[in-house]
C-alpha cells in the first residue's frame, strides 16, 4: 500500500511523478567551504556573489519577460531587489564578521530579514519570507558552486515546506507535473504561478513532507487533496483510469473551444477570463475564452517597491487589450486593501481592513496614482475594446465622481497630445449589499456591472470569505444573495446595460443555469473552468432553465438550493 497523505486540493487534476524536494539541504557544502584566509576577502567573495547573481537574474527576467512570462518576470525582478538592497550588503559585512563565511554569512542575512517578514500580521508578507530564503540561497549556492539538480527522465511533482517561487518558475511546463506544499498558504508565489499554469496542486500538509524523499513516485489529487507515495500497481491502475478520463474530458474540452456558449434553444452567453497579466490572455484563449471580464490591476502594482507609472501600465493594459483581439477587456482599477497590501501606499493599521480604506476609497483620494491608472487605460483603449471597472463602490455618488476622474485624465490626455480612446465602457462590480440594493439607479448612470460574488458573499453574509471555521455559511446559493443578483441583473437589462459577473460563482456550472435563467449576459472565470461552464450551458434549454430558476427561488435555503442543482440531470 502506498503511504496515503492529505492535504487542500487547490489546483484540481491528478498528476503522476517522482518526488523533487525543493529546499536543498546545504549543510555538507557549508562544511566543506573554504574560506579566504583574511576576513575582508570574504568579504569580497560575498560581495562579487551579489553582483554576479543579480546579473544573471537580470538575464532570465529578460528571457522570461521575451516569452511574455510576466508574472514569473516580476517575482525574480522583486528577487533582484532583494539582492541589491544596500541594506543587505551591510548586514552580510556582519555575519561575516561573525561567521569568517561567506555563503554562511549569506543564509544567515536572509534568514534575518526573512524572519522580519513572518512577524508580520498579514498573510501576503509573511508569504514574502520564502522570496527572502530563495534569494539567500541562490546567492550561497552560487558561491558553493552548486548546479541545480538535473531532471532527467519523467516529470516532477516539486514538494517542500516552502517551496522557492523560482523552482516552479524555472521548470519547463514539460517537466513539472505538480505542486505539494507543506504551509497553507493559496497566496504564496509558487502558488499564484502553478495557477497560471494549471498545475495540479495540494497545500498544507504539513510535517508529512518530511515522509517524501527524493525520486519517490506520487500521484497527487489537486481535486480531492490525496497524496499517495510510492504508489502499487494496483493503485497506480486505479488512478490510470482516472488519468485516462482526465485526458479524455481535456480533448473533449478542446473540441468545445470553437463552439459558443449557447443553450439548446439559442440564448447565449460571453464566457471570458479572469486575469493578473497580459500573459494570462494566451493562456486563457486556450480554453476558448471570449476576452476578459476581470484583469485584476493590482497584479501590475503588486511585486514592485516603486508605484508603477502611467507608461509602465499603459504596456500591461495594451498588452493584455490587444491579445483580446476585439474581444472586450475589463480592466478593474486597482483594488488595493482588504487582503492585499501595498508597501508604498499606508493604509495603516485598521480594525477591520475589509471595511477599511480599501480600492475604490484609495482611489478617489489619491489622484496621484488613480488618474495615471485611468489615462493608461483610456491610451490603451485605442488598440482594441476595452472597459474600466470600480471596486468596492456602495453608492451614486462614488461612481460619479470616478466618472469625473476619467474625464479630467481626457482632458489631461488631449493637452498632452496623446491618443486615447473615447469608447472606454465604464462599470462597476456590484461587490457590496449598499451597490447591489441600488442597482435600479445605478443602472442610469452605467453602462455595465459585474457582479463579484467573493465580496458580495461576505459582506450580505457578514462571513469572513477567508475563515475556515465559518466556511459552511459561506455560499453563494444562499436566497438573500440569489436576491441581490437577481436584482443586479434585472435592473441592468432593464436599462439596456449589461450584467456580467467575475466573483468565483461565476465558474460554477450549476449557477451557470440559473444566471442565464436571471438574464446575466456575462460570466468571467479562471480560464480553465470555462469548458465545464460552457458543457452545462449547451446542455439545458432557456425555459428549462427559468422553471429551475422558479424552482429555487422558492427555497428558503442555501443549502438546499446547492444540492438541488446538483441533482439535476441535463443532457
Ligand atoms: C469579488 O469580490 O468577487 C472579486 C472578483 O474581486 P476579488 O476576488 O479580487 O476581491
Ligand atoms: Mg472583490
Amino acid at each position: 500500500m502506498a503511504e496515503k497523505l492529505k492535504g487542500k486540493g487547490v489546483i484540481s487534476g491528478v498528476a503522476v511523478g517522482k518526488i523533487m524536494l525543493a529546499g536543498q539541504n546545504l549543510d555538507g557544502y557549508l562544511k566543506d567551504y573554504k574560506p579566504k584566509k583574511k576576513i575582508e576577502e570574504e568579504k569580497k567573495v560575498a560581495a562579487d556573489a551579489l553582483v554576479k547573481v543579480a546579473t544573471n537574474l537580470v538575464k532570465t527576467i529578460e528571457d522570461l519577460n521575451k516569452k511574455d512570462m510576466k508574472e514569473q518576470a516580476a517575482i525574480l525582478e522583486a528577487h533582484r531587489m532583494m539582492v541589491e538592497d544596500p541594506a543587505m550588503s551591510g548586514l552580510i559585512d556582519e555575519k561575516v564578521d561573525e561567521t569568517s563565511s561567506a555563503p554562511r554569512a549569506v543564509l544567515d542575512a536572509y534568514e534575518t530579514q526573512a524572519k522580519m517578514f513572518e512577524q508580520m500580521e498579514d498573510e501576503y508578507f509573511r508569504a514574502r519570507a520564502v522570496d527572502m530564503r530563495d534569494v539567500g540561497k541562490r546567492i550561497a549556492k552560487f558561491i558553493l558552486g552548486i548546479k541545480e539538480p538535473e531532471i532527467g527522465e519523467g516529470k516532477v511533482i516539486v514538494a517542500g515546506m516552502e517551496i522557492e517561487p523560482s523552482v516552479i518558475a524555472g521548470l519547463p511546463s514539460d517537466k513539472i507535473a505538480g505542486v505539494i506544499l507543506g504551509q497553507g498558504s493559496t497566496t504564496s508565489h509558487a502558488i499564484i504561478i502553478a495557477k497560471t499554469r494549471a498545475i495540479p496542486s495540494i497545500v498544507g500538509v504539513g510535517d508529512a513532507i518530511e515522509k517524501m524523499a527524493d525520486g519517490d513516485p506520487v500521484i497527487i489529487d489537486g481535486e480531492t487533496g490525496d497524496i499517495l507515495i510510492r504508489p502499487t500497481a494496483t493503485e497506480r491502475a486505479e488512478y490510470d483510469v482516472k488519468i485516462k478520463k482526465q485526458e479524455e474530458l481535456k480533448a473533449h474540452y478542446a473540441e468545445l473551444k470553437e463552439k459558443p456558449a449557447i443553450t439548446t434553444d439559442g440564448q447565449t452567453v460571453v464566457l471570458a477570463a479572469n486575469i493578473g497579466s497580459p500573459a494570462d490572455v494566451d493562456a486563457a484563449a486556450n480554453y476558448g475564452a471570449e476576452g476578459v471580464g476581470l484583469f485584476r490591476s493590482e497584479f501590475v502594482f503588486m511585486g514592485k517597491t516603486d508605484i508603477p507609472q502611467e507608461e509602465e501600465q499603459f504596456k500591461e493594459y495594451r498588452a493584455a487589450i490587444e491579445k483580446c483581439k476585439g474581444h472586450l477587456c475589463v480592466i478593474r482599477t486597482m483594488d488595493i486593501g482588504g487582503d492585499k497590501p501595498l508597501p508604498y501606499i499606508q493604509v495603516g493599521q485598521e480594525e477591520n481592513p475589509f471595511l477599511g480604506y480599501r480600492a475604490i476609497r484609495i482611489s478617489l483620494q489619491r489622484e496621484d496614482l488613480f488618474i495615471p491608472q485611468l489615462k493608461a487605460i483610456l491610451r490603451a483603449g485605442v488598440y482594441g475594446k476595452a472597459g474600466i471597472m470600480f471596486p468596492m463602490v456602495i453608492n451614486v455618488a462614488e461612481f460619479k465622481a470616478a466618472q469625473e476622474m476619467v474625464e479630467k485624465a481626457k482632458i489631461e490626455l488631449a493637452h498632452e497630445g496623446k491618443d486615447y480612446s473615447d469608447n472606454v465602457q465604464l462599470g462597476i462590480m456590484v461587490e457590496t449589499p449598499a451597490a447591489a440594493v441600488m442597482t435600479p439607479i445605478l443602472a442610469k448612470y452605467v453602462d455595465f456591472f459585474s457582479i463579484g460574488t467573493n465580496d458580495l458573499v461576505q459582506y450580505t453574509l457578514a462571513v469572513d470569505r477567508g475563515n475556515a471555521q465559518i466556511s459552511y455559511l459561506y455560499n453563494h446559493f444562499n436566497p438573500a444573495v440569489l436576491r441581490l443578483i437577481k436584482r443586479t441583473i434585472e435592473s441592468a437589462n432593464k436599462e439596456g446595460k449589461w450584467a456580467g459577473m467575475c466573483g468565483e460563482m461565476a465558474s460554477d456550472p450549476n449557477a451557470a443555469i440559473i444566471l442565464m435563467a436571471m438574464g446575466i449576459k456575462e460570466l468571467s472565470m479562471s480560464a480553465p473552468s470555462i469548458p465545464r461552464v460552457k458543457e452545462k450551458i449547451r446542455s439545458v434549454s432557456s425555459i428549462e432553465a427559468k422553471e429551475i430558476l422558479d424552482k429555487v427561488m422558492e427555497m428558503e435555503d442555501g443549502d438546499e438550493i446547492r444540492n438541488y442543482l446538483k441533482t439535476i440531470k441535463t443532457i
